[in-house]
């Protein structure tokens, strides 16, 4: 079986990865658009508290979540550490009664979602101490299986596998090429390359992808900027995340005492992957709120990505009805990191006609 991945973000990576694991012949191509977001995604991998109105999403988020160590350790072993760590996350309460709240949520959750971890209500100093630019805060929630990772490094360890395993990666735009309903290949620079399957894992891009085969896939840019700072000489090696309950940003931390705020969520910046004056005050204005023991730090650089998202939080995954051949996997928006990996894993499957390990009937590409 010849497989084509068109998109060397997170999910096609892990895509390539997973089919060349499973005996397919792979060529991975990759536009290298400006703006891809796995290149700038935090790497937050916690999605217990998000969108708990849609089972389906939640049931799916804790799989990839539950996945994560295993695959970093997998991969680890192969090309070297992924900066994957679970540190741990503390969700900044609004007071002490949103602490207890939080808290009995994510207890709730850990007969279907064990790999939450610990859950322990810590007071304003103890938060402090384990993350010390922290400001004054009444009271968090600390979850222990929380864990972060860098992006880039996870995606050029799955390229590297997926290589090691046999994938050959191109460069270029490629363009779908469709015959009497089913798909045919790629065109690469106005040559065919033919395949047996597509698997569609151009992120936001991938609408304008599949238009040529006639089918409207729902997918846009939402644009963020994120800051990367430097705390010389601290050790942050095992700094927690931190989730304040009162906005969507965040700061988290890696191990080169790097600390990481974001994120703007732009859903009307389109395609233009610029950071602006205004991306950048927002979070840092927002970081410094929450956490004004960074105010000293050095502003290294600001990343911009452009998150796919879809006409809800699930992702848009699976075979395209009326094409042959054709498999989308993209729509994974602000958590598509963490959900990345299995996305890929799915697709290929999908792809493939392995064995799926969930019902892909709430992730219909074409809804
Ligand atoms: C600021 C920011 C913070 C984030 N934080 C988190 C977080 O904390 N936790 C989390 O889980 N997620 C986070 N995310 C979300 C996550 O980064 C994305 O959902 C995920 O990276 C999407 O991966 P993807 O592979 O679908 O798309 P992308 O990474 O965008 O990759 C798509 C690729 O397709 C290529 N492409 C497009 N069209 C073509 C074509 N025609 N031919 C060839 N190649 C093509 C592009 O060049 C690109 O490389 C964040 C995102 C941003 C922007």
């Amino acid at each position: 079986m010849k497989l084509i991945v068109v998109g060397g973000g997170v999910v096609g990576a892990a895509c390539a990865y997973s089919a060349s694991g499973l005996g397919a012949q792979v060529v991975l191509v990759d536009a290298q658009l400006p703006g891809q977001a796995t290149a700038a995604g935090a790497g937050i991998v916690c999605p217990w508290a998000d969108y708990l109105d849609d089972p389906a999403w939640h049931a799916y988020a804790c799989v990839a979540a539950r996945r994560y160590p295993d695959l970093a350790a997998e991969l680890s072993d192969i090309g070297g550490d992924v900066s994957y760590r679970q540190v741990g996350a503390l969700m900044i309460a609004r007071d002490d009664d949103d602490a207890r709240r939080v808290a009995q949520l994510m207890r709730d959750n850990l007969a279907v979602a064990p790999e939450i971890g610990e859950v322990r209500i810590l007071s304003g100093e103890e938060s402090q101490e384990l993350f010390p630019p922290l400001g004054p805060v009444a009271s968090a929630v600390y979850v222990s299986g929380a864990g972060r990772v860098d992006g880039r490094r996870l995606r050029d360890a799955l390229m590297a596998a997926a290589r090691s395993r046999g994938t050959g990666v191109r460069s270029g735009q490629a363009r779908l090429a469709c015959k009497s309903g089913r798909v045919v290949g790629v065109e690469i620079d106005a040559e065919l390359v033919e395949a047996d399957a597509v698997v569609a894992a151009a992120g936001a891009w991938t609408a304008a992808f599949v238009a040529p085969a006639g089918v409207r896939v729902r997918v846009q840019p939402h644009r963020g900027q994120i800051a990367h700072l430097r705390l010389d000489s601290a050790d942050t090696r095992q700094w927690p995340v931190i989730l304040p309950r009162r906005s969507g940003h965040y700061v988290l931390a890696f191990d080169d005492s790097r600390v990481v705020a974001g994120a703007t969520r732009e859903p009307d910046a389109g395609f233009d992957p610029r950071v602006t004056a205004a991306g950048v005050d927002e979070v840092l204005t927002q970081a410094l709120a929450v956490a004004p023991g960074l105010a000293d730090a050095t502003h290294v650089e600001t990343r911009v990505g452009l998150r796919p998202v879809g006409p809800d939080p699930r992702p848009l995954l699976g075979p395209v009805a009326g094409v042959d051949g054709l498999v989308v996997a993209t729509g994974l928006g602000p958590t598509g990191l963490t959900l990345g990996p299995l996305t890929g894993d799915i697709a290929a499957r999908t792809a493939l006609g392995a064995d799926q390990p969930i019902d892909l009937t709430p992730f219909d590409p074409l809804r």
